[in-house]
Parts: C-alpha cells; sequence; structure tokens
C-alpha cells in the first residue's frame, strides 16, 4: 500500500490493551520492514510504563533506530532524575522523541534528554486543523517555538533548538545524504539573516529555496543580493545552518547537476558567495560566510 511507517496510538488511553497493540504494530512493522511512530499521549506513570514497553518491543524486535515516539509528554510530568535511566535506554536504541514545544503543556525536558544522547525532533503536528487554528509548517518558527518554551536565550541554546527542527528530524527519518556536504543533493534555504540565531528570532520571510541545485535564476538573484548586503545566510531544507561559517568546514558548490562538489575556494574571508566558471560548468560557491 506503500505506507512507510507504521502508526500507534495511547495503545493504554486508545485501545485499552497496550500490550497487544504494541504487539500488532511491531509485527506490521516487521513483517514490511518498516519503521513505527507512536503518537502517544498517555501522561504520567502510564505513559512512563509504555515507554518502557516500546523500549523493549524495540529491544526484540531489532527496530532499533527506527522507532518514533511522538509528543511523549509522560517524561515532562515526573521529576526528572527519575527519567534519567530510561533516557539512556532510549538513546541506546536510538529511539527518537518528537515535540511540537507545546505551550500549555508538559514535554520531555530536551536539553536534560539530549544531553543524555537521546535524539529529540521538532514535528507541527496539526496545521490549521480541528486541532488547532495555528501552525503553518515553518520548521524555523517550530524551533523559535522551542527556544521559547524552555526560555533558551544563548547561540548554544538556539542552535539546539535548531538542530532539533532540522538535522535531527532527517536522523529520525532516517535520511541519508542529509546536510550540506560535497556529494548531498543541493536542497537548501538561502535567506537574509546575520547569523543563526539573528535567523531564528526574525524568521525573514524572503526566503529562496533551492531544490537539487534550483534554478540558476533564482541562485543569481540571490547572490546579486548577497553581495550587496553581504549578511545573507544559508539553510538547509531541514537540515542544520551551512556549517561554511566555521573555517574548519570546507566550502561546497553547488553544481549543475545538482549535486553538492567540494570547492577549490578556502578562505573564510573570501566573499559571502561567489559564482565561478570551470570548464563552463556554472559553479556557486559557498565560502567565507560571516559568522
Ligand atoms: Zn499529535
Amino acid at each position: 500500500m506503500g505506507v512507510e511507517t507504521v502508526g500507534g496510538l495511547d495503545p493504554a488511553g486508545i485501545d485499552n490493551d497496550p500490550i497487544r497493540h504494541l504487539e500488532t504494530i511491531f509485527a506490521l512493522a516487521e513483517t514490511h520492514g518498516r519503521g513505527i511512530d507512536i503518537h502517544l499521549h498517555d501522561p504520567g506513570e502510564l505513559g512512563l510504563w509504555q515507554i518502557e514497553r516500546i523500549a523493549d518491543f524495540t529491544q526484540a524486535s531489532g527496530l532499533a533506530g527506527k522507532v518514533m515516539i511522538s509528543h511523549a509528554f509522560a517524561h515532562g510530568m515526573v521529576p526528572t532524575a527519575q527519567i534519567e535511566k530510561l533516557g539512556r535506554r532510549l538513546a541506546d536504541l536510538r529511539i527518537s522523541l518528537m515535540t511540537t514545544a507545546p505551550a500549555d503543556y508538559s514535554l520531555p525536558p530536551v536539553a536534560f534528554l539530549k544531553a543524555l544522547g537521546v535524539n529529540i525532533c521538532c514535528g507541527s503536528d496539526g496545521i490549521r486543523d480541528a486541532w488547532s487554528p495555528f501552525g503553518n509548517g515553518d520548521m524555523l518558527e517550530r524551533a523559535l517555538l522551542l527556544a521559547q518554551r524552555f526560555d533558551w536565550r544563548k547561540d548554544d541554546e538556539l542552535a539546539s533548538a535548531f538542530d532539533s527542527a532540522t538535522t535531527a528530524g532527517a536522523r529520525a527519518l532516517g535520511l541519508a545524504g542529509y546536510g550540506l556536504a560535497p556529494g548531498h543533493a543541493a536542497n537548501f534555504i538561502l535567506l537574509p539573516a546575520e547569523n543563526l540565531s539573528d535567523a531564528i528570532a526574525r524568521r525573514p520571510h524572503q526566503r529562496t529555496v533551492v531544490s537539487r541545485g534550483g534554478s540558476s535564476r533564482a541562485m543569481a538573484a540571490f547572490l546579486s543580493r548577497a553581495r550587496r548586503s553581504k549578511r545573507d545566510l544559508c539553510f538547509q531544507i531541514r537540515v542544520a545552518v551551512i556549517k561554511s561559517a566555521s573555517p574548519a568546514m570546507a566550502p561546497v558548490a553547488v553544481t549543475t547537476n545538482g549535486l553538492m562538489s567540494a570547492s577549490a575556494r578556502t578562505s573564510p574571508s573570501d566573499a559571502l558567495m561567489s559564482e565561478k566558471s570551470a570548464r563552463g560548468a556554472r559553479r556557486l560557491s559557498f565560502a567565507g560566510l560571516p559568522h
């Protein structure tokens, strides 16, 4: 049927038969070689007990790295120390957690669980539907909501929020070739911002979406703007901010076949971006982005 992921929903709260629920969805996932996403609203001890059982089933099934628990509100309803052992288990089994960073409800203590190695990503959940009149699918905005929820303000905290809204999601989905790196598909967003924190704080609407290299016209328009302002940054769609801001990372270029390739430009003090011609092929390099 083309199903990519098997879904579960409150094995206790909805089905009232948590073990049978888990047996059923894990059997389906194993039989068809799929991952699992369990929407878990069940609160407190009942929720935590089910998360432990999900870990048991993941361990027994060999689906480590292919299971996600969405919401997992229960994690935020007990003293943090109480979930340390469970958090380590989730990390070991590479069970990801997804949060929408709700404004008025408990959520997993993201920094605490991330420090244990748990992969925590962000999701939009409903977008202007029966559950909420809000939402727009903008993951940059979701990073802001996560930061606001925990009162994160420092650059490293905002970077962590951005990681949850981008790279952590790709990790949970098992996407290969994600990230701005040579050989990866050139999928990213260009937007005017001074740095990552500025981008999250302002969430500029002016964005250029580049898919597999994009159109040269859109890229050229962005480049000429970037040259004038010297302030634009590259963001990848659903991926971390381009790390070219760090001198340690080799700059990459977008080639005409829509893939990233290593660029000859190495100096971070180079222009923000520049167009180069190499054997007739048009290349756009990403060297020297400002910090
Ligand atoms: Zn939901």
